[in-house]
């Protein structure tokens, strides 16, 4: 019998690695291998979501109007540019879908965030890789790799796992030397956790070939409840709203985002404990002798000597209950992402840390 036959690319798609949340014979384990909020979302959200049980029967909006509305005015975007999904993984998606097929090239970079690999192939495209230099994204080399076949280029800006970010001034240039027909787009997934950085909306507003795309799943804790957007050009909107589902964001989901991003004390600190116990972590693990690059996230990638000794980290780890993040599929086998998390989660990995550096001395 002859069996259906998928399209092409979709059977070269290395499924998507998630970050581990449970070790077998362990309690009290302490997650930070997903850059998620520590402390999870706002309790003015959970009290939204908990509302919406009374509404379960109606279907949600369309439009998602309220939301987008919201948006825009914490943002001061124009809400008619702005397109919400299930996660920006769902806009990273509909970008994919509807600017790049079989025989187009979509451009990511060494150590760029698994999903634009993946999306690019299930659109049947071809994902490019570029290099990075020292684990920062290089506009020059991007540019180099631009062909005629290019459709989108993706940068996390900052990025993942590498927490670095690329300069004001290095994406004006960038855009400024771009192809009128390739589109840039600039994933804001931790743009919330940079002082003001406007995410790049600034550009998305200006050229109809720039789009960001952000998201509700990291400072705003709600990973789980899968709400992203995207911003652009209205011509672009229009085009990916031809191909969103009408109802892919569920009651819950708008009004838990809807009640987050009202709560701007929620979000400003977020951002400050943050960047404290970032610092905090980077510094006590810099003492221990292992480094780190500036990060501009809500997680740090720890360096070690060589790949051994971040496998054998990671190991120690799991033993005393704490989950990090490999990241040798993203060409960093001699690090570790870990998240940052509360005070005492942060004191215990660099605890841990400590102490397989002082067993291993
Ligand atoms: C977490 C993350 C996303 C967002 O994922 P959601 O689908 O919105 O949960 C997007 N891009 C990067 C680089 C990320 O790390």
């Amino acid at each position: 019998m002859a069996s259906p036959t998928p399209q092409p690319g979709i059977m070269d798609i290395a499924l998507y690695q998630g970050g581990a949340s449970h070790i077998d014979g362990v309690s009290n384990v302490l997650k930070l291998s997903s850059n998620e909020n520590p402390s999870g979302p706002p309790q003015s959200a959970r009290d939204a979501i908990t509302q919406t049980v009374q509404d379960l029967h109606r279907y949600p909006s369309t439009d998602h109007g309220q939301l987008r509305a919201a948006i825009g005015d914490v943002h001061g975007l124009d809400p008619d540019r702005i397109i919400c999904g299930v996660g920006s993984d769902e806009i990273i998606t509909f970008l994919c879908q509807a600017y790049a097929g079989v025989g187009d090239e979509v451009i990511y970079t060494e150590h760029g965030f698994g999903m634009y690999k993946i999306s690019a192939k299930a659109a049947g495209a071809t994902p490019v890789m570029v290099k990075e230099r020292n684990r920062t994204v290089s506009a020059t080399a991007i540019l180099k790799a631009v062909t005629d076949k290019t459709k989108i280029i993706f940068i996390a800006n900052p990025a993942n796992p590498t927490g670095t970010m690329v300069g004001r001034a290095r994406i004006r240039d960038l855009i400024r030397d771009l192809p009128d027909h390739v589109m840039l787009v600039l994933d804001g997934a931790y743009a919330e956790f940079v002082e003001d950085f406007d995410g790049g909306a600034e550009f998305a507003t200006k050229h109809e070939n720039v789009f960001m795309t952000r998201t509700f799943s990291k400072l705003y804790g709600l990973g789980g409840l899968r709400v992203g957007w995207g911003y652009g050009a209205q011509s672009v909107i229009d085009v990916l709203n031809r191909i969103r589902g009408p109802f892919n964001l569920s009651g819950p989901a708008l009004a838990g985002a809807l009640a987050a991003i009202q709560d701007r004390k929620f979000a400003d600190a977020a951002r400050a404990d943050n960047a404290k116990w970032r610092a905090w972590l980077a510094n006590a693990l810099a003492e221990i002798g292992v480094p780190s690059d500036v990060s501009n996230t809500n997680f740090i990638l720890a360096r070690f000597a060589d790949q051994a000794e971040a496998e054998s980290c990671d190991d120690f780890l799991k033993t005393k209950g704490v989950i990090v993040r490999r990241v040798g599929g993203y060409g960093l086998p001699y690090c570790l992402r870990i998240t940052v998390g509360d005070e005492a989660g942060c004191r215990r990995v660099a605890h841990v840390i400590r102490q397989f550096k002082e067993g291993a001395a």
